[in-house]
């Protein structure tokens, strides 16, 4: 039985004063079946850490530097992270893959040192608007997933949250329909089940992520393979996101 998980991605969003008035403003009934997640920029960590210690609300990252550590500055590495408490960690965001160049290659190294350090990846995949056009989605997310999971073994694969996030999807308020991010889905779920087996591709956890909001997050849960749902823009405010984490 996989767990829904609703994750907040806050991008390069919200200071630390704005952060503490966000958690101060954001109170929950838990539900059993429902983790929720944010994953703030790195500067908001602790102060997510201070409102979210002592309850089920996990607290994440939304990048990390493949080594340990040593002469990368500017970077911040997966012990560092779990130093801090973090669940989760967000790795090959589109946005990041887009602006800063990241590969595949480079991407999976984020995945194994996550996984190294008993974090959850979250690994984006996606396609843009012109490869949807070109009839080119599955070839790109197949390779994305495929390179990811190369130096995986099969209970590493089985522990990673993958999130469909059609590039065309995010921040231009189009979502997916529900319909079609299902079919993704699905051929993500085929997709690990090819390279890691049906155990591993049973327990994976598949979310949708593209301007998902309060009135179309059912739609997306109701589908067989999505279980759960990447939220950016809608993450920003309490209200929002109380009504997202309610309806899931
Ligand atoms: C995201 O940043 O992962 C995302 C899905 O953004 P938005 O919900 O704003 O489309």
């Amino acid at each position: 039985m996989r767990k829904t998980l609703i994750a907040g991605n806050w991008k390069m969003n919200l200071t630390v004063t704005e952060a503490e008035k966000f958690f101060k403003a954001f109170k929950i009934q838990k539900k059993e079946g429902t983790e929720l997640l944010f994953c703030p920029p790195f500067t908001d960590i602790p102060i997510a850490r201070f409102f979210l210690d002592r309850s089920s609300i996990r607290w994440g990252a939304q990048n990390v530097y493949p080594e340990e550590k040593g002469a990368f500055t500017g970077e911040i590495s997966a012990p560092m992270l779990k130093d801090l408490g973090c669940s989760y960690v967000i790795c090959g965001h589109s946005e990041r893959r887009q602006i800063l160049g990241e590969s595949d290659e480079f991407v999976a190294r984020k995945v194994k040192a996550v996984l190294e350090n008993d974090m959850i990846p979250i690994l984006c995949v996606g396609e843009t608007e012109e490869e949807r056009k070109e009839g080119q989605t599955e070839e790109r997310i197949g390779s994305e997933i495929r390179t990811a999971l190369f130096a995986l073994s099969k209970e590493e694969t089985a522990k990673m949250v993958i999130a469909y996030e059609p590039i065309w999807a995010i921040g231009s308020g189009q979502a997916a329909t529900p319909k079609d991010a299902e079919e993704i889905a699905s051929f993500i779920r085929k997709t690990v089940k090819e390279a890691a087996g049906k155990k591993a591709a049973d327990e994976v956890r598949i979310l949708y992520g593209g301007s998902v909001n309060g009135d179309n997050i059912s739609h997306f849960l109701k589908q067989k393979n999505i279980d759960g749902a990447l939220i950016g823009g809608a993450s920003l405010k309490p209200d929002t996101m109380i009504d997202i984490y309610n309806k899931a």
